[in-house]
């Protein structure tokens, strides 16, 4: 497989992105790889990147946006941080990659078992964590379910996955919100922007 190119690059749709990415993950979930050449690849972006997707993930080392897509050099921007939530300076990341660098794709992808969902989940306050974790607070607060304060906790893993999705819902919410030049991008159809959750348990990705 070919590192992407100007023209494959300006072929692509939004669309097309995200069976790319789906594809990729099938082959992730069989073991599979594509047939690329890693050290091929520096040489072919050496002069320049074309990639296709911009993926928003956490720091998770379980989900590595490159591996769990099966994807090469050159192919995606992946931006991580505990959590997988927007600030100024990940917002100004994904403009970049978009408006400058031409990617059609942007996915917020959320995980299972998250620990910074837990830590938002208990409350938890450690040194400049503190401030991370307050950031997926609101997730928390939106999830109505359950009511007894007892089960809203990192003890009760739905719970925490519910708060990871509402967390993914509320971060493409905050990109419509605070970034003009996507949401324009997006309804020129020049972009998608979209959720994702990956299941620790099994290497699936489900897109919503
Ligand atoms: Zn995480």
């Amino acid at each position: 497989m070919k590192a992407h190119t100007k023209e494959t690059q300006a072929t692509l749709t939004p669309d097309k992105a995200i069976a790319f990415l789906k594809e990729g993950n099938e082959r992730f979930q069989g073991n599979l790889k594509a047939n690329r050449n890693l050290l091929e690849q520096v040489n072919d972006t050496s002069e320049g990147q074309f990639p296709f997707a911009t993926i928003l993930s956490c720091i998770d080392s379980r989900v590595s946006a490159e591996l769990v897509f099966d994807q090469g050099l050159g192919d995606v921007f992946s931006v991580r941080i505990a959590g997988n939530f927007v600030n100024e300076d990940i917002l100004g990341s994904m403009e970049f990659a978009c408006k400058l660098a031409g990617t059609k794709l942007i996915v917020v992808l959320g995980h299972t078992s998250c620990g910074a969902i837990k830590g938002a989940c208990d409350g938890a306050e450690m040194g400049n964590l503190t401030k991370l974790i307050e950031k997926i607070t609101p997730a928390v607060n939106a999830v109505s379910e359950p009511k007894d304060e007892g089960l809203r906790n990192s003890k009760n893993l739905d719970f925490v996955d519910s708060v990871s999705k509402k967390n993914v819902e509320l971060t493409i919410d905050r990109i419509h919100a605070e970034s003009p030049i996507l949401t324009e991008m997006e309804k020129n159809g020049e972009i998608k922007i979209v959720g994702a959750m990956y299941d620790i348990n099994t290497g699936a990705v489900n897109f919503y």
